[in-house]
């Protein structure tokens, strides 16, 4: 859930732009029966071909930890898995295989503003969990597994309770803690090495690979760890992460059906970050204001696409009392609020902030409470605060209704992009504003949430005759 521009602007001349890389933070709460209250005792046992002399035992219960929205911290959970499985590697639901092992390196040049293509240092090995799972560190690539697994299964679980007829999700690779480093160098002519930096911290959904999508765990830094960050939380505790995560799925699987564009939709790379200067408060070496940037329709559909992701996650989390305001760094994302954080400003989508977002030229930076609206993230705040504000007056603070209406607004997407290619950002934002009607009509409360929050559309869909107000 956290992106990185800078990063993106690296890219530009050989990537176009990717504005963003993200994942995802916190949330606590049950999903959809996915823990019972047993009082079974036992140890999970993950084993199988290899892990010799262990036979499985997949029905025993396993704790985890989650995020708890009311304390900011984690508890344990006791799980009874029914399909986790490890024959070649962790399987659960959502999850076909789980990898470890992984290495990358990216090298850029400043001066020149971009980066050479990526060299991979180490393939993936399958991780198998060969123990009682108890007897793993908690920052152990198998804890973590364990974890993120048992969160996007009950994301999975959640989907698959409102989805309907709508397309079911494929199961996914996880991978867990790669090591990707980014090299920046002065120049390709001066090859001084002015920053070099490990993606840390995040979380994130490439669609493909090594062919497949992939849940992507970046590792808790060790300063994150030193300085107790998140509440000695993981972000793999949270289910609002993972459901953020897995809502991106969702969307690609829903907005983009039958179609192949965009591509690159989620993340390609694999380059989220959240920067270690937010945790060190150590400024970056290096100045990104300035640089020419791109912003096309991929941008565009990646903006909704982490609104929507955002809602996933809420509703996942059974949509009030997410917690997402207790993760550190992460609290501007609650939808529910109409700021990004409690002194921050108001989430409002004005022909200005609009300006900055298409800007050519990039200015501002990532910090943790107020706004950068040349980040996707940030930027798609005022869509998923004002969506789910319509939603809400629509069918009310049931978590299952308002996700079948931010799965109608997917589906929306899907037919519109389906007959024209390449829509501006208010038509995709207007979909969503079509998924809260009732009988082909909006309140007058959903119009006045629309007014406040979407001035900069209000007028041009009033215009086109669009807003059916009561
Ligand atoms: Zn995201």
């Amino acid at each position: 859930m956290k992106l990185r521009l800078r990063y993106c602007v690296l890219l530009t001349l050989f990537l176009s732009c990717t504005v963003n890389k993200n994942p995802e933070v916190t949330g606590t709460s049950q999903g959809p029966n996915i823990f019972g209250n047993s009082t079974a005792t036992g140890n999970f046992n993950f084993s199988g071909s290899q892990c010799p002399n262990k036979s499985i035992d997949a029905l025993s219960p396993v704790v985890i930890k989650r995020f708890n929205n009311a304390s900011g911290g984690s508890e344990d959970i006791r799980f009874i898995p029914s399909t986790l499985n490890n024959t070649n590697s962790l399987e659960s639901v959502g999850i076909q295989s789980t990898l470890y092992a992984y290495e990358e390196q990216k090298t850029c040049y400043g001066t020149d503003k971009n980066c050479v293509s990526t060299k991979i240092l180490r393939e993936p090995k399958n991780l198998n969990i060969c123990n009682d799972i108890d007897s793993y560190a908690r920052d152990s690539n198998e804890s973590i597994a364990v974890n993120a697994a048992v969160n996007i299964d009950t994301a999975y679980a959640f989907y698959d309770s409102v989805r309907g007829s709508r397309p079911q999700l494929p199961r996914a690779q996880l991978l867990v803690h790669p090591v990707k480093t980014l090299n920046v160098y002065k120049s390709r002519s001066d090859q001084i090495l002015v920053e070099s930096k490990k993606v840390e911290n995040n979380l994130a959904l490439s669609p493909s690979f090594y062919g497949l999508p992939t849940f992507i765990i970046y590792r808790k830094s060790e300063k994150a760890i030193q300085k107790n960050f998140w509440n000695g939380a993981f972000l793999t505790d949270s289910l609002w992460a993972l459901g953020h995560e897995t809502g991106h799925l969702i969307f690609r699987q829903n907005a983009f059906k039958g179609l192949n564009y965009p591509q690159r939709l989620a993340h390609t790379e694999i380059g989220a970050y959240l920067p270690e200067s937010i945790i060190t408060g150590e400024p970056s070496l290096i100045d990104f204001n300035g640089l020419p940037r791109t912003v096309s329709f991929y941008d565009t559909v990646s903006t909704v696409n982490e609104a929507f992701a955002d809602l996933y996650g809420l509703y996942v989390n059974s949509s009030n009392a997410s917690g997402i305001d207790r993760i550190n760094c992460f609290e501007k994302r609650d939808p529910t609020l109409d700021r990004y954080s409690s002194s921050g400003s108001f989430k409002v989508l004005s022909s200005d902030i609009l300006d900055v977002f298409y800007s050519r030229l990039t200015s501002g930076e990532y910090n943790c409470t107020e706004p950068w609206f040349q980040d996707i993230h940030d930027f798609g705040q005022p869509i998923a605060h004002g969506i789910h504000s319509i939603f809400v007056s629509a069918v009310g603070n049931n978590s299952v209704s308002l996700a079948d209406r931010l799965l109608t607004w997917a589906t929306n997407i899907n037919d519109l992009v389906s007959n024209n290619a390449e829509v501006e950002l208010d038509a995709l934002v207007y979909q969503g504003v079509k998924a809260s009607e009732i009988n082909s009509r909006l309140s007058a409360t959903q119009c006045q949430t629309i007014k406040r929050v979407f001035p900069a559309f209000e007028q041009k869909w009033t215009n086109e005759g669009k807003l059916n107000c009561q």
